[in-house]
């Protein structure tokens, strides 16, 4: 029988908290400098992932929350350094963690991530999608970079390879991917018992 996966989430901060984006009092938040150089001249898509590897602004700052685990106003998914440790133990070379400079704070990011298959359906912006069908292509890709801005995915349809302990799946929301995270029964377990706080587990998320 399959492996048991379970998606790992963690709440949004309710503090003004972004990572690729910067905040502005009288404004909406700004796209950094060093994402907007990275981003495609024609659709203004670009890859968080490699936003990242390309080291985090030093500006970000500390959150003002205590949690071990939040979402940025732009779903980056922060953790502290004891769930950093918590996840090394049950998953070693899982996951990367990108340090936030100057904080004791990391982005998380898994090291398998599975992107929607080419074969993937297009379909209507608000169509629902077909029983059984986990990826839904929204959008045409992009004739320079070849990102689509709108990749949907119904969970309850997606069996999670049996990798490791834990696997994203990529999805587009607009300018940049978001990841879902399908953790294994034992990590989801490791999260729960070590007392750290502002993680969530949802069950039967998964087909397995
Ligand atoms: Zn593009």
């Amino acid at each position: 029988m399959a492996r048991q996966f379970h998606e790992l989430d963690a709440l949004q901060a309710n503090d003004d908290y972004w990572v690729f984006f910067r905040s502005h009092p009288n404004h909406p938040a700004q796209l950094r400098s060093t994402c907007r150089a990275l981003a495609c001249p024609k659709c203004g898509t670009f890859d968080a992932q490699k936003t990242l590897e390309n080291g985090i602004e030093s500006d970000v700052g500390t959150p003002a929350t205590s949690r071990d685990a939040f979402l940025s106003c732009d779903y980056c998914l922060v953790v502290s350094a004891r769930s950093r440790s918590v996840i090394e133990a049950v998953a070693p070379r899982e996951a990367r963690f990108f340090p936030i400079p100057n904080t004791e704070f990391f982005v998380l990011y898994p090291i398998t991530v599975i992107d929607p298959p080419p074969d993937t359906k297009t379909y209507m912006p608000l169509e629902p999608a077909r029983n059984g069908e986990p990826f839904q292509f929204r959008s045409k890709p992009c004739r320079r970079c070849g990102r689509r801005k709108c990749v949907t995915f119904q969970s309850q349809w997606f069996t999670v390879p049996d990798v490791g302990n834990l696997v994203g799946v990529r999805i587009e929301t607009g300018l940049y991917s978001m990841i879902t995270l399908a953790a294994s029964h034992v990590l989801c377990a490791a999260v729960i018992e070590s007392g750290l706080t502002g993680w969530r587990v949802y069950k039967d998320a998964f087909r397995n």
